[in-house]
C-alpha cells in the first residue's frame, strides 16, 4: 500500500481535482489518498474564527458567505452531471449550515478547532463524489476515526496503527481510500489538528502506522529546492535527500514539508517522495536513509525566533548551571532550537513566545537577561557538511556583510545554523545561494 497526499493547491481548482483523480487512478495498487483543504480555505476559516472570537459576527458572516459562494462555483464546475451538481449542492449546504451553527453558538477554542476541521472534511467529500461520478470505486475513511494526539499534542502512533489496521482490513477489496489530512482528535476526544501544514504529517503518520511502501507528497513544486523559492529567484530541485537532511530542512522552515513529517517515516524507514502535481513527469525528491555525498545541499530559514541571553558570573566553572537553565524551559513546555555558550553567558533560541514572560522572570535568578525578538535561523544542510574543510569559510565569506547573532555547528554533521535579525533574512538567503551554489 502507498500513501498519496495532495496539498491545497493540488485540489484548489476543479481542473486540479480532476487531475489528481487521474494521478490516483494511474497509480497501481492500493492507496490511501490524504487530502488537504482547498487552497485558501484554512486561511479563511482562521479569519472567520478570529472574527468570532473577537465578537465580530457581521465580518464573520461576510467571510462565510464569500466562502460558500466559492464552493458553490467549485461544485458547479467540478461535476458535469445534474445529478452530481445536486449532490455537491447538498454537501455544500450541509457544511455551511454547520459552520453557521458553530458561529451562532458560544464560540470558544473548541468550536474554533471544529471550524478549522471543516476544510479537509469538505474537500474529501467533494473528491469522493467526483470519483463516484466517474464510476470509480473508492471509500471515504474519516480521519477522526483513527488519528489522535495525546495531552502534549503528540500523535499517538501506536494507537493510530491499532485503529487503522482493522479499518483497512474491513476495506480490503477497495483500492482507493480517501481520508482527511490535518485533522485529528485530542485526549479529550475533541476535534483538533496537527497544526498548519499538518496534512503532510498525517500522510507520514499513516505511512508509519501501516508500514506503507512509500509516502508521496504531491504539491505545487518539483520537489525540495536548494533554497526558499519564495525569496530566492534561482533555485534548483534536489533529487535525493537523507531523512536527517530533510528533517533538518523541514524543521528549519522549508515550507514544502510540515516540520515533523519526516519523523514517523524515518522511524520505519519509509521513503518519502516529493512530487509536483503540475508537472508529474518531473523526478521530484526522494527522501530515504541513504544519501548522496556533496557538501551543500540546501538552505532553509525559520522566522519568529526569539534569542534569550543569560549572562552570569556564576556560570564560570559551575556544574549544573545549564541543567537549571534548561529546566526553566522544560517547565514551560518550550523547546529550544539553538544554543551557544561562552564562559560567562549562554544564548538560547525559542520559537514559541507563549511563556516568554514567565521564562524571563525565572531566568533572572541566574543573572542578567536580554531578549531579542524577530530573529531568523538560517540552516545550511548537507552530507557530513561539518567534516569538509573550508565549509565555514564559504558560509562566512558569503555572509561577510551580515551581522550574525549566533552560530551553531557540530551538533550534527549535516548542518550549520546561523541566527540573524529578520531584516537580513532575504539578503542572507540570496548571498548564500550565490556563495554556496553559484546561483544568482
Ligand atoms: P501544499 O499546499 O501542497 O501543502 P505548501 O504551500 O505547503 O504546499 O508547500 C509548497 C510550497 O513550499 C512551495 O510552493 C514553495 O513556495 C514553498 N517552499 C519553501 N521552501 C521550499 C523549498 N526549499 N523547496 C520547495 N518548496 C519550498
Ligand atoms: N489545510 C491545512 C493548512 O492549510 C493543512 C494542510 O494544508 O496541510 O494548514
Ligand atoms: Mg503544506
Amino acid at each position: 500500500m502507498i500513501v498519496l497526499k495532495f496539498g491545497g493547491t493540488s485540489v484548489g481548482k476543479p481542473e486540479r481535482m480532476r487531475k489528481i483523480a487521474h494521478l490516483v487512478l494511474g497509480t497501481p495498487g492500493k492507496k490511501i489518498v490524504v487530502l488537504s483543504a482547498l487552497s485558501g480555505t484554512t486561511n479563511t476559516l482562521v479569519g472567520i474564527g478570529e472574527h468570532l472570537l473577537a465578537g465580530q459576527h457581521a465580518q464573520a458572516e461576510e467571510e462565510i458567505a464569500r466562502l460558500e459562494k466559492h464552493y458553490t462555483n467549485f461544485i458547479d464546475e467540478l461535476y458535469p452531471s445534474d445529478s452530481h451538481k445536486a449532490i455537491g449542492q447538498e454537501i455544500v449546504s450541509r457544511f455551511f449550515i454547520l459552520i453557521r451553527l458553530l458561529a451562532a453558538g458560544q464560540f470558544d477554542d473548541k468550536s474554533y478547532r471544529e471550524l478549522l476541521a471543516q476544510g479537509e472534511l469538505i474537500s474529501t467529500e467533494l473528491f469522493y463524489q467526483h470519483l463516484l461520478e466517474q464510476k470509480v470505486s473508492a471509500r471515504l475513511l474519516p480521519a477522526l476515526y483513527f488519528m489522535s494526539i495525546d495531552e502534549n499534542d503528540e500523535p499517538e502512533l501506536e494507537k493510530i496503527s491499532a485503529r487503522l489496521k482493522p479499518l483497512l482490513a474491513s476495506l480490503s477489496e477497495i483500492d482507493i481510500i480517501i481520508t482527511q489530512g490535518y485533522i485529528c482528535r485530542n485526549n479529550k476526544n475533541e476535534i483538533d489538528n496537527l497544526k498548519r501544514g499538518g496534512s503532510d504529517y498525517t500522510a507520514s503518520l499513516i505511512g508509519a502506522a501501516i508500514r506503507s511502501e512509500e509516502v508521496q507528497i504531491w504539491t505545487d513544486i518539483d520537489g525540495m529546492h536548494n533554497n526558499d523559492p519564495r525569496i530566492v529567484k534561482k533555485t534548483v530541485p534536489i533529487s535525493e535527500l537523507t531523512f536527517d537532511e530533510a528533517s533538518e530542512l523541514a524543521y528549519f522552515g522549508a515550507k514544502i514539508l510540515h516540520p515533523s513529517t519526516i519523523v514517523p517515516a524515518q522511524k520505519y524507514n519509509i521513503p518519502v517522495r516529493l512530487k509536483n502535481t503540475l508537472d508529474e513527469k518531473a523526478p521530484g525528491t526522494i527522501i530515504t536513509s541513504k544519501g548522496i555525498e556533496g557538501t551543500f545541499k540546501a538552505i532553509a530559514a525559520k522566522d519568529g525566533i526569539t534569542a534569550i541571553n543569560i549572562r552570569s558570573s556564576r556560570m564560570l566553572m559551575a556544574y549544573g548551571f545549564l541543567r537549571r537553565v534548561f529546566e526553566v524551559f522544560e517547565n514551560h513546555k518550550t523547546s529550544i532550537d539553538m544554543i551557544t555558550t561562552s564562559e560567562v553567558a549562554v544564548s538560547i533560541t525559542i520559537d514559541n513566545n507563549v511563556h516568554l514572560a514567565s521564562i524571563e522572570t525565572e531566568l533572572r535568578k541566574f543573572g542578567v537577561i536580554s531578549v531579542d525578538k524577530d530573529q531568523t535561523i538560517i540552516c545550511i544542510v548537507g552530507q557530513k557538511i561539518t567534516e569538509h574543510k573550508g565549509v565555514l569559510k564559504k558560509i562566512f565569506d558569503s555572509l561577510a556583510d551580515i551581522p550574525v547573532r549566533m552560530v551553531s555547528c557540530g551538533g550534527s554533521t549535516n548542518n550549520v545554523s546561523v541566527l540573524v535579525d529578520k531584516q537580513y533574512k532575504d539578503t542572507a538567503l540570496n548571498l548564500l545561494n550565490e556563495g554556496l551554489f553559484g546561483l544568482k
